[in-house]
């Protein structure tokens, strides 16, 4: 197998933040498998929160070359090598293993989802509202509701975000997700949560700092919304740590490694009777495909990325108001945009 990659820029119509960080662009890493004819795509979105940056991605990219071997059908041994390499690399195993499943898709000319006996991937996606100020956020609510989204997603944690929330719901009466991002801490996060009652939270995510994660029980008792782990959940081991203590767990391929691990941590939060929802960075559509793959199996996705981007330099996800769906084409179903 051949391995090459570039960089790539992806660009959010609006800077996205959230109380922790924010971004104007986005560098990601476009992955190509070339093998036998055919060549198989990935995308790597490497997230400093989780140690990973373009330089360390490139770095396990070189050492990746020489691991892959000759048969991209054997997914499983390939990943279980490259794991072992760099295990804290998992955007670039996410990127990789998105590559071999699109080349064996292709290959055997079926779509990932109906490689893997699932159905047609078509599920309502949040779109998230990242922090602005009141008058910037206010537009964004009103552009999102105008596109027909039909879930949101809101940031809290910080100055204006009861005047956001407020706001959204003399507009919108449909599923509304929180998301603080570790702004709290165990000690004020109760009173700040049963402040939130009052805008009926479908869920909310990471109220606390990602290592005080024993403390979300009590949260949970408050009886509010659920309760979700996302900054604390990384991936299948951190399911088994989490039972007993959250409602459900946030599931993102730049932190687990890709569709094989988030099967496996989704078979555990199942097991374990945990909600599962699918979020994402942003990044292009070629990101977003390997998760949209697996949304028959869980409650909830926020698979936005590259719905927030001015433009997504792929093709393939329709979008049907809220709605986000893959259809019949070979392997993941993302092709490059053709330049304008
Ligand atoms: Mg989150």
């Amino acid at each position: 197998m051949k391995l090459t990659w570039r960089r790539q820029i992806v660009r959010p119509r609006h800077r996205f933040a959230t109380s922790q960080w924010g971004v104007d662009e986005k560098e990601t890493l476009q992955v190509e498998l070339a093998h036998d004819g055919l060549v198989g795509w990935g995308e790597i979105v490497p997230s400093t929160l989780y140690g990973q940056t373009v330089e360390s991605s490139e770095a396990a990219l070189v050492q990746a070359g020489d691991l892959l071997g000759d048969d991209p059908f054997t997914l499983e041994p390939i990943l279980t090598r490259l794991r072992t390499a760099f295990d804290d690399q998992r955007a670039v195993l996410d990127g990789l293993d998105a590559a071999l499943h699109d080349w064996v898709g292709k290959r055997l000319g079926v779509p990932v989802w109906k490689l893997l006996g699932l159905a047609r991937p078509q599920k309502q996606t949040t779109f998230t509202i990242g922090v602005a100020d009141p008058e910037l956020t206010r537009v964004k609510i009103d552009e999102a509701l105008a596109a027909g989204f039909t879930a949101l997603k809101i940031k809290v944690g910080v100055p204006d975000d009861h005047q956001t929330l407020a706001y959204i719901r003399t507009r919108f009466d449909g599923p509304l997700f929180l998301d603080a991002n570790q702004a709290w801490s165990p000690d004020e996060a109760p009173q700040r949560i049963r402040a939130l009652a009052q805008y009926r939270p479908t869920l909310i995510e990471q109220p606390l700092p990602r290592e005080q994660w024993q403390h979300l029980a009590e949260l949970c008792q408050l009886g509010v919304a659920p309760i979700f782990a996302d900054e604390s959940c990384e991936r299948p081991a951190d399911v088994l740590r989490l039972r007993g203590y959250v409602d459900g767990v946030n599931i993102k391929f730049t932190k687990c490694g890709g569709i094989r691990e988030a099967l496996r941590m989704i078979t555990l939060a199942r097991a374990f009777d945990l909600q599962i929802m699918l979020g994402c960075f942003v990044c292009s559509s070629l990101a977003i495909a390997p998760a949209l793959t697996l949304a028959s199996l869980v409650d909830y996705a926020d698979l936005d990325g590259a719905l927030l981007l001015a433009e997504d330099p792929y093709e393939g996800i329709t979008r049907d108001g809220g709605i986000i769906s893959l259809g019949d084409q070979p392997g993941l179903g993302v092709t490059p945009r053709a330049p304008r």
